[in-house]
């Protein structure tokens, strides 16, 4: 690739320059003038849109910043607008990346005369330094992106770091979880492609002699050490879990036996791994059934003979069920969330003697999660795919559930209703959940939060009569409600709406 293509930007709509998260469709056209349909339809094929378009959690862009952030000797720069780098920033030192992010600023006439594209440029350039990485990842963000900020003419490398440029709009990534896979699929793209033109590096940590099993996706950092315990009896290995952590375990992951999807949204990353020949599989080493299933499945991959299979199986199954009967779970749980991992837990609560009557998952069906959602539904469970917020919240208050298992918002509500709830994000995805380490793990934490309803009802009386919505809190009088100026300003907006519907039918 030149470095010296030049690029003509399009006038930039005003949507674009100037709109947030919920500016979908006007950002989208925007993209589509600024000639991104190409990357959109593609968007529209790895990640469907569900009933709602627009990102009801936070800024997708986390997904992709984190799997950077979390690679040795891998730079990471975004480009969008500032309030939503500050956001991003915030949040991925919240969660402890204790790394610097870089930002190329831009304001309407750096957007509009291409002089951002050529600061981006310069900023790759200074830091493209080998002692010190392997890559940049380079992020566009909503804005440029809807602006067409051309990345993919950036080199393709500068003194041997590698430069990745990925866009990341939140009008086309529904959710942070397939955002990891935009920037897994760049990677692995360019992994392969080095591959294909010669000799690469072994991972720092060497690699197996044993056949191995890619891992894709994240997990608590015990589950690939349960796998490859559950994979060593016939004959094969875990190999590197992907997102990767240093840019030498993409060759490894590529150089599999087989691929586990055991989370199901990784499309980009899939589409790699079968451009480079290898067998993908769905599902997960996930309580008794998941685990004798997944395990055969795998034997079935690699022509392992059945005796092989079993004597795994045999291994660890008892181990499962045991930990399952010591750690029952007595109680009537809703579940949701946007990690991709919500059908795993709900397979592995169910097996601990929980009725699950929802689950609800951010993420969009795909064949690598049919297995459990077939399993779930078997045995009564409603299984709700892009689920959004409403569906989570009128399950959770249809149900009433003695404990809701959810996003913020939803555990928000459940504690206004008194219900105790926990943040599926912090307190369930972040533990152990394949093979006997998992099973049992979780237990602990759930008991612990139904037997805490108590507490709930103590603390919704606690604060019964504050007010809610707008008159929540604690005021020196009455709340100032002024129904007169909500009924001046919702005429102000009636107006404009039936302003704006004339327009249209000009
Ligand atoms: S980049 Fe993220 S925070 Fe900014 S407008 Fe897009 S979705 Fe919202």
């Amino acid at each position: 690739m030149s470095e010296d293509t030049t690029y003509e930007p399009d006038t930039l709509t005003e949507a674009a320059s100037g709109s947030g998260c919920h500016a979908t469709d006007e950002m989208a056209s925007a993209a589509r003038a600024a000639g991104q349909s190409e990357l959109l339809d593609q968007f529209a094929r790895d990640y469907p849109q569900g009933p709602h378009d627009k990102p009801q959690s936070m800024c997708p862009a986390f997904g992709s910043l984190r799997v950077g952030l979390r690679m040795k000797r891998v730079a990471t720069v975004l480009s969008g607008s500032a309030c939503c780098v500050y956001g991003l920033t915030f949040v991925s030192h919240f969660y402890g990346a204790r790394r610097s992010v870089g930002y190329v600023p831009f304001n309407s006439e750096t957007l509009v005369t291409g002089k951002l594209f050529e600061d981006i440029r310069e900023a790759v350039h200074e830091l493209a330094d080998p002692e010190r990485f392997d890559a940049v990842v380079v992020t566009n963000l909503c804005v440029p992106t809807a602006s067409g900020v051309p990345l993919r003419l950036l080199p393709d490398e500068i003194n041997g770091v590698r430069i990745v440029g990925i866009d990341v709009p939140g009008f086309g990534v529904p959710t942070h979880a397939e955002a990891k896979d935009v920037l897994a699929g760049a990677m692995l793209n360019y992994a392969r492609a080095e591959i294909e033109a010669g000799p690469v590096a072994a991972p720092a940590g060497g690699v197996s002699d044993l056949p191995t099993v890619t891992l894709l996706g994240e997990m608590f950092p015990a589950d690939p050490v349960m796998i490859g315990q559950m994979l060593a009896p016939m004959g094969l290995a875990a190999g590197p879990v992907v997102p990767c952590r240093e840019w030498r375990e993409l060759y490894a992951a590529l150089d599999c036996g087989a691929v586990a999807a055991l989370h199901p949204f990784y499309t980009a990353a899939v589409r790699e791994f079968q451009a480079a020949g290898r067998p993908v599989l769905g599902s997960a080493p996930v309580g008794h059934d998941g685990t004798a299933a997944w395990l055969a499945a795998i034997g079935e991959s690699f022509g392992i003979a059945a005796g092989k299979v079993a004597a795994a199986q045999n291994a660890f199954l008892p181990a499962i069920k045991g930990a399952l009967a010591a750690a029952p779970i007595k109680g009537t749980i809703t579940l949701s969330g946007y990690e991709g991992s919500e059908l795993l837990v709900a397979r592995l609560l169910i097996e601990s003697g929980a009725d699950l009557p929802y689950v609800g998952t951010a993420c969009a069906r795909s064949e690598w999660s049919e297995a459990d959602a077939e399993w779930l539904r078997a045995r009564g469970v409603r299984v709700k795919f892009r689920a959004s917020l409403e569906d989570d919240l009128s399950a959770m208050e249809g149900v009433r559930p003695d404990l809701a298992i959810g996003t913020t918002p939803v555990v928000q509500k459940a504690k206004a209703m008194g219900l105790p709830a926990l943040y599926f994000t912090n307190l369930i995805s972040a533990r152990p959940l394949m093979g006997p380490a998992g099973a049992g793990s979780l237990a602990e934490v759930v008991n612990a939060a139904i037997a805490g309803k108590d507490r709930m009802d103590r603390m919704r009386d606690f604060f019964e009569g504050v007010g809610s919505g707008d008159t929540a809190g604690i005021w020196e009088g009455s709340p100032n409600e002024r129904p007169d100026f909500r009924a001046l300003n919702q005429k102000k907006i009636d107006k404009q709406k039936r302003a704006a519907k004339a327009q249209e039918m000009i």
